[in-house]
């Protein structure tokens, strides 16, 4: 399966920016081995979606709500987002978890709007570095996913260890490579042998320096990237890497 890079613009981007960032990615993406997707802020969706129509690169959401529409003053529904042009979300991102309280069971319930919209859902999981050097980052990634993902799930995980988002640390390689084998595992325990084919990206501080080891590593179907995914050359360094 061809590896999927994707960028978390995060809380970035006016419109003029956003374009030329957009437009920067699909001139190169016709060259690339790897599925491309950027995630910008909601309000400049429909613009960037615009401008990428016609090329091979995907626009995604970074949150929706559960509900089609109603009294949610600020929220999004997956509805909007797809109107808007996107095909993707990212759900549960640890920011969301933190910063809204999100929950597995939110999540979940976010998963399902998402795919009743016809978006796809990357359902990002990960655990604190406190949970880490307590050794409990597998019984902290599992809850996640049995708790986040319905039992007919079909879309993407991505692995983004809270501890190495925007933080410039990544987990070694070996750590990885353990964490996206018992990824795996988990999956086909939760949704049978779908879990095969759910694509599992790794994030956090990937950037082009660190890229080609990170891919490289068994089970990372990808990458889901933040900081550098707001410089077009850094974002299109990791998707050479794959
Ligand atoms: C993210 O927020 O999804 C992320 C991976 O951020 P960064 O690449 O900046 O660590």
């Amino acid at each position: 399966m061809r590896q999927l890079i994707a960028g978390n613009w995060k809380m970035n981007g006016l419109v003029a920016d956003s374009l030329s960032l957009a437009r920067a990615v699909a001139d190169a993406a016709p060259g690339l081995a790897c599925d491309l997707l950027v995630c910008p802020p909601a309000t400049v969706i429909r613009p960037v979606a615009e401008a990428l129509a016609g090329s091979v690169v995907a626009v995604g959401g970074q949150d929706c709500h559960t509900h089609a529409n109603g009294a949610h003053t600020g929220d999004v529904s997956a509805a909007m987002l797809r109107d808007a042009g996107a095909a993707w979300v990212i759900l549960g991102h640890s920011e969301r978890r933190t910063d809204h309280g999100e929950t597995d069971t939110l999540v979940r319930a976010k998963v399902a709007a998402a795919v009743g919209a016809g978006l796809t859902p990357i359902v990002c999981v990960g655990e604190l570095e406190a949970e880490r050097l307590a050794g409990r980052e597998q019984e902290v990634v599992g809850r996640q996913i049995r708790g986040s993902l319905p039992e007919d799930f079909a879309g993407v995980v991505a692995y983004e260890p809270v501890w190495a988002i925007g933080t410039g640390r990544t987990p070694t390689e070996a750590d990885v490579a353990a964490m996206h084998g018992f990824i795996r595992a988990e999956l086909v325990a939760h949704l049978g042998e779908r879990g095969q084919s759910v694509r599992i990206l790794y994030g956090g501080s990937v950037k082009p320096s660190n890229a080609a080891a990170l891919m490289a590593v068994p089970e990372v179907g990808g990458a889901l990237v933040g900081g550098a995914s707001l410089v077009a050359a850094d974002f299109l360094a990791i998707a050479r890497a794959t």
